[in-house]
């Protein structure tokens, strides 16, 4: 043999067979359709058995196991137990469902793997794109700038960072937050989401920099309180840059006057940050738009299209009015990664520098594909749905002796619990939230929880394609009954 062959036998990852793998990958594809063709027949959730967690505490593999052993432990020990958040009767947080094609998406995307750094490739056209799109459905200009992020939380990083630096009156960048003359505050309502004030305290403010203003009898922001303490503040020698108002808050679905706070920060030069996770997706409703008015003078916007988008999990959107301010906030060129006129680099296009990743997933091109499956008021019609669905909810609870509503229902949050023959409430608590481990426990349905008033809550939050008026029969319900057989067993149990 001459030297060549004797060398050690060179090695890649693609497959041996790959014939075998084509035929795997449509076992795939059929296994995933049926699973979400038929996932109403299944419990919403079940809990992990022991015996399944014990597989999770394996050494790590050296030698091969092969694709379809890999594939048989998927089947066995990951499928069975989700968060059940793509069932038609899953209501807990602020979850999507994801659809069928945005799977298929997500697979063209992950072959591709392309880097959505930037650069000459059809990646970037299609982001653009569907920022372009993002900002016609909410109103913001063309001229306006975004990105694509991971969800709401880093939305909201990204619009607070630009909003801290467009407003500090010096560079931060070089001189951080220690060159501040005066302490930068800003403000939200109390009923503001965590990802807030962790972006804060990302940004190297404090969480004490977020001056929380308290909420009227609809859970939104009081504007004449938040005046009130941005005149304070000034006069104790603060320095107020940034609102942050809510397109629908986590606990009840409120919104805050985006008009009143867009006009207040205008007069007050401040930055109008939004956060929208959910609730700006109701302007593609042409009932529901005005809930939401003056979103569109936001500085910046932050919304999730993995809640009411229905994309599998993860993708956020962050737009930013001034373009200019947003990429000044990011952009950092080293000399490996100039931007060329020709070549591969030889594009105008450089998301990287519009936000916290270099490297970047594909994220933009199941958002295409779906809104080009669609169609934007397809995703409008359902949104309303939703709403429409939680005023039914809402509607036989009032109806109900037993149940009773604890906060108003202005878009698709009810927040409710079983009273049954009354008791304390510190019982009432403890019923309601047995009567929700239940609930999950045995299958029937997923609402999760908040406290409202002091009052622990059943809170039903509707970002759900899948759901149809019967499963909100069914959970009233069920939680009358359950409620009643707690209330049976009384004092004992609980
Ligand atoms: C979900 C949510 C967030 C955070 O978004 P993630 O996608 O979970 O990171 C922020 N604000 C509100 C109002 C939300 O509902």
């Amino acid at each position: 043999m001459d030297s060549v062959g004797t060398a050690a036998r060179e090695e890649s990852l693609d497959p041996e067979n790959w014939e075998e793998m084509r035929l795997l990958g449509h076992r795939m594809v059929d296994q995933m359709m049926d699973y979400l063709e038929h996932v109403r027949d299944r419990p919403v959730w079940q809990p992990i058995p022991a015996g399944v967690t014990g597989q999770f505490h394996k050494p790590l593999p050296s030698a091969p196991e092969g694709v379809e052993r890999s594939y048989q432990d998927f089947l066995r020990y990951v499928l069975p137990y989700p968060t059940g958040n793509i069932h038609p009767r899953f209501w807990g947080w602020v979850m999507g469902n994801g659809t069928a094609f945005s799977m298929l998406a997500e697979m063209l995307a992950a072959g591709m793997n392309l880097n959505q750094g930037g650069g000459a490739q059809a990646g970037s056209l299609v982001e653009m794109q569907v920022l372009d799109w993002c900002k016609e459905m909410l109103g913001l200009p063309g001229t306006a700038s975004g990105i694509l992020v991971s969800g709401g939380s880093m939305a909201n990083l990204v619009g607070l960072a630009v909003a801290r630096n467009a407003k500090a009156g010096y560079n931060i960048r070089s001189e951080g937050v220690r060159g501040a003359p005066r302490a930068m505050v800003l403000y939200a309502s109390t009923e503001t989401h965590s990802s807030v004030q962790k972006g804060v305290e990302l940004l190297g403010l404090g969480s004490k920099a977020i001056h929380k203003i308290a909420v009227n009898s609809r859970f939104e922001i009081d504007t004449s309180l938040l005046r009130e303490a941005i005149h304070e503040d000034r006069s104790r020698g603060l320095e107020p840059f940034c609102v942050v108002g809510n397109a629908g808050t986590v606990n009840t679905g409120a919104t805050d006057d985006l008009t009143a706070l867009a006009d207040l920060c205008r007069q007050e030069g401040l930055w109008f940050h939004v956060d929208g996770a959910f609730g700006a997706l109701a302007a593609l409703s042409p009932e529901l738009r005005r809930i939401v008015s003056g979103i569109e003078c936001a500085d910046s916007l932050a919304f999730d299209l993995h809640k009411w988008m229905s994309m599998p999990y993860e993708v956020g959107c962050t737009l930013v009015k001034d373009a200019v301010a947003h990429r000044r906030a990011f952009s950092l060129t080293p000399d490996y990664l100039e931007h060329t006129t020709r070549g591969i680099a030889g594009s105008d296009v450089w998301l990287s520098d519009y936000g916290v990743q270099l490297s970047r997933g594909f994220r933009a091109l199941k958002v295409w594909m779906s809104i080009k499956e669609h169609g934007i008021e397809k995703f409008g019609r359902i949104i309303r749905q939703n709403v429409e669905q939680a005023r039914y909810l809402a509607d036989r609870i009032s109806r109900e002796p037993e149940l009773e509503l604890l906060a108003p229902v202005p878009m698709n949050i009810v927040c409710f619990r079983y009273c049954g023959a009354g008791g304390e409430r510190g019982e009432l608590d403890d019923l309601n939230r047995e009567l929700l481990f239940e609930l999950h426990e045995k299958g029937i349905a997923a609402p999760s929880y908040t406290i409202l008033d002091g009052k622990y809550a059943l809170r039903v939050c509707i970002t759900n394609h899948r759901s149809i008026r019967k499963d909100y029969d069914l959970l009233a319900d069920e939680v009358i009954r359950i409620g009643r057989e707690l209330q049976k067993r009384g004092g004992g149990v609980l």
